[in-house]
């Protein structure tokens, strides 16, 4: 049983690396964000809470956070462990999360907020499939459509200039502490997120001591 973490500011590849090592050790991969994005779509009473918020880029309430989190791992769908992606975000869910769930290790992204704002503002979801597209790096073979469901490929609605600034603000001031506190348990592996992603998955392999990746 394997149970990560992967922190990294927007944009640094969280989404992509977790769903590779998930797919190879049969984690299951959980993102918050992901979790919050379907109430919002699917218009349930999360959706409401939450939408405003995330559209400013600003964080959701920590108590609210703590129950999606703890409704998502007592579903126990993950017999080989789980990757967990987006979540904790500050000081107390990083307490709440280390006091219920005992985890092997943190994966650390590390990319300069300059490479944030380039990778971010050309990032594309698919409105139908929720596939994730770069116009820098996974363009689409046709413009603004999805090559694998021929949905329409939109701008998440948190990926302006004024919320990611916001989100940027709030990764350095809430989210490094984090860090801090998972570094003494000796818990964090940083890896440089500037490289393409498979050269990424390798060396994030490397410091957890997996397997590589066989493309
Ligand atoms: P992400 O996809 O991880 O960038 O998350 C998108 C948005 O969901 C964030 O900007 C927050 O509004 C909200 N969110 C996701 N995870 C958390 C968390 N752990 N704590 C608070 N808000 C979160």
């Amino acid at each position: 049983m394997r149970k990560y973490v992967i922190m990294g500011v927007q944009g640094s590849g969280k989404g992509t690396q977790s769903a590779l090592l998930a797919q190879d050790f049969d984690l299951t991969q959980i993102s918050v964000g992901d979790i919050f994005r379907w109430h919002v779509q699917n218009h349930t009473k999360i959706g409401a809470q939450v939408r405003r918020v995330m559209a400013a880029g600003e964080l959701v309430g920590d108590d609210l956070v703590e129950s999606v989190v703890r409704q998502r791992l007592d579903q126990h769908d993950w017999n080989y462990g789980f990757i967990i992606d987006g979540f904790p975000r500050n000081r107390r869910q990083a307490e709440f999360f280390l006091e219920s769930y005992d985890i092997d290790g943190v994966v650390h992204l590390d990319l300069p907020d300059e490479e944030v704002r380039r990778r971010v503002l050309a990032r594309r979801l698919c409105s139908r499939c929720g596939l994730d597209y770069n116009l820098i790096a996974h363009r689409p073979e046709v413009a603004d459509r999805c090559d694998v469901c021929g949905g329409e490929l939109v701008s998440r609605e948190d990926d302006t200039e004024e919320a990611l600034a916001a989100r940027l603000r709030d990764y350095h001031g809430k989210t490094n502490p984090v860090l801090d506190i998972f570094r003494r348990k000796e818990f964090v592996f940083t890896v440089d997120a500037r490289p393409e992603r498979t050269a990424v998955q390798q060396a994030i392999r490397e410091q957890l001591g997996l397997p590589p990746h066989q493309p």
